[in-house]
């Protein structure tokens, strides 16, 4: 390149913008793209990444300030890394600068640089390598099925609870390790990487891998960042934030669970991991493997239309482990649950009950029985839960918490009554007619201290308890062996929903619950508490019939236009004025009904159902389109008039694609 005067650099920084800055480096060379710099912004100063070199700028020669650094200690960003970085930038119409930011480290990202930690060898404690079972025929055929192609295809593997799934990833995993290739293993939750850390570890005690994880600290997170971006760690282990870890000999990625929520990211860049894994497998022409007992119905469809490659784990993998026996039972009013035989029984043979239920703190409601007065958030209008224990009122949406009072707060009366049950109150009824049982409440709320899910689950696993109390935090692929009796309360809530993927998340809740039970040779029991056991859910439930589900399923959402059908964005707008905020939207929609386009709807501007800011009015519109393509060029134009739309008004907006909330 043969460059006159100084050099010139496009910098991006972590701005709503579409486009760099640039800035003068006289010392700047093409090995320098993808580098972090220290550049000044105004008074202060920033971290960007450098974009291109440059001939010369469009700025004035005045106006370009000097780069303060460039960190060379650390190696810069491929092209390959580029790649994923532009699709997901431009796939979410979000700008390149703040996608390029939000995927590095955090000890990257800040002003003060950064230095590496001293490395601390931690003796490997795993113990040696224990017998691998040899694999069943069924899990032979899938492993094989997979191996055949080494190019890029998307397997789901859609295998019951216990079914093996994750000795098929390994055997797998082992190959492609074997052929000098990286890989990406995706996991929906923190809670279960020192689950799979320790299989992992007995699996390969010499293998040099690494766990990505918002539950590391940021020092030794950018420290494992690197390591996988030098080519050292040959496996990561991680949560969504993982999944754009630079790994330049990546061969293979498993997105275990795929259909939970949490691998969507629901603020700044509103990724889905799931999608942006397979974009990557497709871009490095390698195989992605799904895996799920409940596939999202995108992923079903996906394996249906024969654009994904479905195999089939039907059985459980323990010879003799059958799956659980399914009972319906009514709510229990008063006196003993109908399931009290069923919890002696289970305690008596000395196995462990898990009582689920979906909401934790002591009850939902505070009342007052003489004006109907009822404690609610005053930022999100949602009701406080009441937590007994620690005498507080507490809004699970936005985090506020308020002081329980003993009197109702609009006319005085001191006989306050709750209504409904969460974690706490169950915990105390249980206590009550079970009053030798060892009871272990697990929810977010007793797993807020770190380091107190590894001690609860040794305490259940060296089986110091008998009766789990907890939410949906505990029954993610845990695997508990002397647990055999299930029981879910409440499950009548979720029934009644206006989401339409909430009998798609009830249904994979339920099985998921369900799966708890007999994970090993115990035949395991669940009960069900119940008012409507005709409901369609339910039904399927009864039956392991998850596949007549999801196909029913598909067969509502096509003819309800919702995705996979359809295609959907959402356009959320927020500010202290609520009529700002519904004049933004509707202009919004006005631009959007003129530039429409082929198959594309745009619907009403509606209060949002999500958290939001206290004394701030948040409203949302929503896009459907029916073809991909032709909704992505829409919404890149309606981005650029909505930037325009926004100037001058004191109001944050953001555009969700394939919102999973709406
Ligand atoms: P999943 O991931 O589908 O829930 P896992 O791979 O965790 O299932 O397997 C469930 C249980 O079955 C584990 O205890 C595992 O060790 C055991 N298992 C898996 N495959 C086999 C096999 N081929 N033979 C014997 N036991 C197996
Ligand atoms: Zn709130
Ligand atoms: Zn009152």
């Amino acid at each position: 390149m043969d460059l006159q005067g100084p050099v010139i650099v496009e910098v991006l920084l972590d701005l709503p913008l579409p486009h760099g800055f640039d800035y003068r480096a006289a010392l700047a060379t093409e090995e320098d793209v993808g580098r972090r710099v220290r550049v000044p912004w105004g008074t202060g100063q920033k971290v960007g990444v450098i974009r291109a070199l440059k001939h010369a700028s469009t700025y004035p020669p005045d106006k370009i300030r000097e780069v303060l650094e460039i960190w060379r200690d650390v190696p810069p960003l491929e092209a390959r890394d580029w790649r994923l970085l532009e699709f997901c930038s431009a796939y979410y119409h979000y700008p390149l600068g703040q996608t390029v930011l939000t995927m590095l480290p955090p000890a990257l990202r800040r002003v003060g640089g950064w230095l590496p930690p001293r490395r601390i060898r931690q003796a490997p404690k795993s113990p040696p390598q224990g017998s691998v079972p040899p694999l069943n025929e069924a899990q032979r055929t899938v492993v094989q099925a997979i191996l055949r192609q080494p190019n890029f295809a998307v397997h789901l593997v859609y295998g019951v609870t216990g079914s093996g799934k994750t000795e098929v990833y390994f055997s797998l995993i082992e190959q492609v390790l074997g052929r000098g290739r990286q890989v990406l293993l995706l996991v929906p939750e923190i809670n279960l990487t020192p689950q799979l850390e320790q299989r992992l570890a007995r699996r390969w005690p010499t293998l040099n891998w690494v766990s990505l994880h918002s539950g590391v600290s940021e020092k030794e997170r950018a420290r494992r960042w690197l390591t996988a971006q030098a080519g050292t760690a040959r496996l990561v282990l991680g949560t969504r934030l993982a999944v754009f870890t630079p790994l330049p000999e990546l061969g293979l990625i498993v997105v275990d669970e795929e259909h939970e929520a949490s691998f969507k990211q629901q603020e700044g860049l509103r990724y889905s991991a799931r999608d942006m894994a397979i974009v990557r497998a497709r871009q490095g022409d390698f195989p992605i493997i799904l895996g799920s007992a409940t596939p999202t119905l995108e992923s079903w469809h996906n394996a249906r239309t024969g654009r994904y490659q479905l195999h089939h784990l039907r059985e459980r993998a323990v010879p003799g482990a059958c799956l659980p026996q399914l009972t319906l039972a009514p709510t229990t009013k008063e006196g003993p649950p109908y399931w009290a035989t069923a919890l002696q029984e289970t305690l008596d043979r000395g196995e462990q009950v898990l009582v689920f239920i979906n909401r934790r703190g002591y009850a939902p409601v505070l009342h007052c029985p003489n004006c109907g007065w009822q404690a609610a958030c005053p930022r999100c209008s949602v009701r406080l839960v009441v937590h007994r224990r620690s005498r507080q009122l507490r809004c699970h949406h936005c985090g506020l918490t308020q002081v329980l009072n003993e009197a109702c707060p609009s006319c005085g009366n001191v006989h306050m009554e709750t209504r409904g049950e969460g974690t706490q109150q169950v915990e105390e009824r249980l206590r009550n007619y079970c009053p030798s049982a060892r009871l272990l409440r697990l929810d977010s709320d007793s797993l807020a201290l770190k380091g107190s899910w590894e001690k609860a689950r040794e305490q259940i696993l060296g089986h110091q308890v008998d009766i789990l109390v907890g939410t949906q935090l505990l029954v993610k692929g845990h695997d508990f062996p002397d647990l055999s009796l299930v029981v879910v309360l409440n499950a009548d809530q979720s029934l009644f929903s206006s989401d339409f993927r909430a009998s798609e998340r009830l249904y994979a809740q339920l099985l998921q619950v369900a799966g708890r039970a007999g994970r090993a040779e115990k035949p395991g029991q669940v009960w069900i508490e119940t008012d409507y056991p005709g409901h369609p859910v339910l039904l399927a439930l009864m039956q392991h019939d998850t596949e007549n589900f999801l196909d029913q399923e598909l067969a509502l959402r096509r003819q309800m236009g919702w995705p996979p059908f359809h295609y959907l964005a959402v356009l959320r707008a927020e500010a202290r004025d609520v009529a700002k905020v519904t004049a933004f939207l509707e202009e919004a929609r006005q631009e959007a009904l003129a530039r429409g386009g082929d198959g594309i709807s745009i619907f009403d501007p509606v209060p949002s159902p999500l958290a939001r800011k206290a004394g701030f009015h948040r409203w949302q519109l929503l896009v459907q389109g029916a073809h991909r393509a032709y909704l992505q060029a829409f919404l890149a134009s309606w981005v650029e008039t909505l930037r325009a739309l926004r100037s001058g008004r004191n109001l944050h907006w953001v555009l969700e694609v394939d919102p999973w909330e709406c």
